[in-house]
């Protein structure tokens, strides 16, 4: 029997109706593109249930019919169930320390318009606004279906309640209330969150990336500073603050240089951009764009190998406290993985304790340079995801 037409207590009906609604919603996005058989599998409900689920979704305008799809081991084609093409959407913004780009997300995380702008160092956060606003118009030109959040991130710590940004070193930023200086510019009345970058590029090769199906994650970014974004149990690891993850200022050398927070020889130090750059005898001027200097390197080897044995070292600390089972080197620890990543993980293994050094695996994101930005769109379709009657009636 259909659950809408059972006979019972209204209210606890309807929150029931929802939240399967919820639940199926976030199931397609996840996937893109399934089927109604793997939805009765999963949802244990039953067909007939999950067919009017499907239509009810269908009215709101966020999936749609696909062609029948078949599923590993199962019998006859079922009906498709895929996101909507121009429906919903998010704004994703992504504050680099260099740049910034906004991009219109639309669900199953696809990357529907997107703009990008240089900013300058240690901007003004209210300039920063300003391009954000320019370059949101620009995206949302276009837009065939509703806004339904925009989701920031920023490579700091942040605080979630009221969205400040506690501390973003690289922008020289102390307590700045950004979620506001976004509010105030971008005049759409939908909700706004704010994320840390590593936090949101776990959130991201997380849901569907390099860690999907994986419960213990770390992502490690290089930006210009290290930080890290931590799964643990299948759920984010923030800390009584928001500090959970700093890992680039782990106490590394005590004899080492002096650190932007304050303390000497943090891990950063050695492997931050400015190490790297250093090492590798490229420009100062090309520290905030080391990715794509790594992208392209075809110098000396030997250089990166003494960066990649600091980079093992420091992670075996992260793999000794946290025993996660995939860590997902991005930003430019990503291409250095590339070209030395054997000599990361010898070193790895000869740092770490034995079992948790052999049971993780390292890789680079599956999204590419995107992981930050979809994890960005991941926390604004949170309160769609959780209740789209909600959202969208
Ligand atoms: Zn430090």
């Amino acid at each position: 029997m259909d659950i809408r037409t059972r006979p019972g207590t209204g209210t606890n009906q309807e929150a029931v109706r929802r939240h399967n609604l919820a639940t199926m919603l976030r199931s397609v996005h996840q996937a893109g593109r399934t089927s109604r058989a793997q939805l009765t599998s999963a949802m244990a409900l039953n067909r007939s249930t999950i067919a009017g689920l499907a239509t009810e979704l269908e009215e709101l305008g966020v999936v749609r019919h696909s062609d029948p799809v078949t599923s590993p081991g199962a019998g006859r084609p079922s009906a498709g169930v895929e996101v909507a093409g121009e429906g919903a959407h998010v704004l994703a913004i992504d504050v680099g320390v260099d740049r910034v780009v906004v991009g219109r997300v639309g669900l199953g995380g696809r990357v529907l318009a997107r703009e990008r702008r240089r900013i300058p160092s240690s901007p003004d956060p209210r300039q920063v606004g300003d391009v954000v606003a320019e370059l949101a118009t620009a995206t949302e030109a276009c837009a065939g279906g509703p806004l339904v959040g925009i989701g920031v991130s920023v490579p700091g710590v942040v605080r979630r309640d009221d969205g400040v940004v506690q501390f973003a070193p690289n922008l020289d930023w102390h307590d700045v209330a950004f979620e506001q200086v976004v509010a105030d510019r971008i005049r759409h009345d939908v909700p706004i969150a704010l994320g840390n970058d590593a936090d949101l590029g776990a959130l991201a090769e997380h849901v569907r990336g390099a860690g999907l199906g994986v419960d213990h994650l770390v992502f490690v970014s290089g930006d210009v500073g290290v930080g890290a974004g931590v799964i643990t149990a299948g759920a984010p690891l923030s800390g009584a603050g928001g500090f959970a993850g700093e890992v680039g200022h782990i106490a590394y050398d005590p004899e080492g240089l002096r650190c932007h927070c304050g303390n000497r020889g943090c891990w950063e130090t050695e492997i931050g951009a400015p190490a790297i750059a250093r090492a590798i005898g490229a420009p100062a001027d090309s520290v905030a764009t080391l990715g794509a200097v790594l992208e392209d390197y075809t110098g000396d080897l030997e250089a990166l190998r003494v960066i990649a044995r600091h980079v093992g070292r420091g992670l075996a600390t992260v793999v000794n406290m946290l025993n996660p089972q995939v860590v997902v080197l991005g930003g430019f620890l990503a291409p250095l993985h590339r070209h030395v990543g054997p000599d990361i993980v010898r070193t790895l293994h000869d740092s770490a304790m034995q079992a948790p050094g052999r049971m993780v695996h390292l890789c680079t994101p599956a999204l590419g340079a995107d992981s930050v930005l979809l994890g960005a769109a991941e926390l604004a379709f949170e309160p769609l995801l959780a209740d789209p009657v909600g959202v969208l009636s």
